[in-house]
C-alpha cells in the first residue's frame, strides 16, 4: 500500500475501476485502432483528431493521478475539508463520520468497515486489506454492482 493513493474518504485509488479497468482498456483500444489503421482515415471521421488525442492521452498518461493530487471531482467537499483541517484521513478525524461523508458511505458499503479498521487497527491493517484486494483484482464498482444484484 502506498499512502499517496489513499483517499481522504477511505477509498484507495489502486482499487478504483479507472485504474484497474478503464486505463488498461484505453491502452488496448488505442493499440488495436492504431494497428487497424485509424490514423490513415482520421480526416474522414467527424472530430477524429479530438477523439484520437483524447484516447492517446488516456493510453499514455492515464486520466487519473490520485485523489491527493487533485484527481476526481475538483469540488469534493470531503477532500476540501480534510485538506483544510490538515488531516490524513477522515477515519482519523474527531468528527468522523460527519454529514459530508453520508453520500459516499451510502454508495460504498465497504467503506464504513474499512474506516473502522483504519481507525482501530491503524495503517498497516488497512494497507494490508487494500493490497489483498489489489492482488485479487477487486474493483469498488464491482462490489457496488454485486450488492445491488444481491450477490
Ligand atoms: S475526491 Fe473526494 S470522494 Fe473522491 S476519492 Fe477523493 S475524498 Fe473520496
Ligand atoms: S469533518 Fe468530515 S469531511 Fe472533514 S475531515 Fe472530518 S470526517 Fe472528513
Amino acid at each position: 500500500m502506498d499512502k499517496k493513493y489513499s483517499c481522504y474518504c477511505g477509498l484507495y485509488c489502486e482499487n478504483c475501476a479507472v485504474k484497474v479497468k478503464v486505463e488498461p482498456a484505453a491502452k488496448v483500444l488505442y493499440d488495436e485502432m492504431k494497428i487497424a489503421g485509424f490514423e490513415d482515415i482520421i480526416s474522414f471521421i467527424p472530430d477524429g483528431e479530438g477523439f484520437w488525442t483524447f484516447l492517446k492521452g488516456m493510453a499514455d498518461d492515464g486520466v487519473c493521478v490520485s485523489c491527493r493530487d487533485g484527481s476526481s471531482d475538483p469540488g469534493c467537499v470531503i477532500r476540501i475539508c480534510a485538506q483544510e483541517k490538515g488531516g490524513e484521513m477522515c477515519a482519523l478525524c474527531g468528527e468522523y463520520p460527519c454529514e459530508k461523508l453520508a453520500v459516499i458511505l451510502q454508495r460504498h458499503s465497504l467503506l464504513e468497515s474499512d474506516n473502522v479498521l483504519l481507525r482501530d487497527k491503524g495503517w498497516e491493517a488497512w494497507g494490508y486489506l487494500q493490497d489483498e484486494r489489489q492482488r485479487s483484482g477487486f474493483v469498488y464498482t464491482d462490489a457496488i454492482n454485486e450488492s445491488k444484484s444481491g450477490g
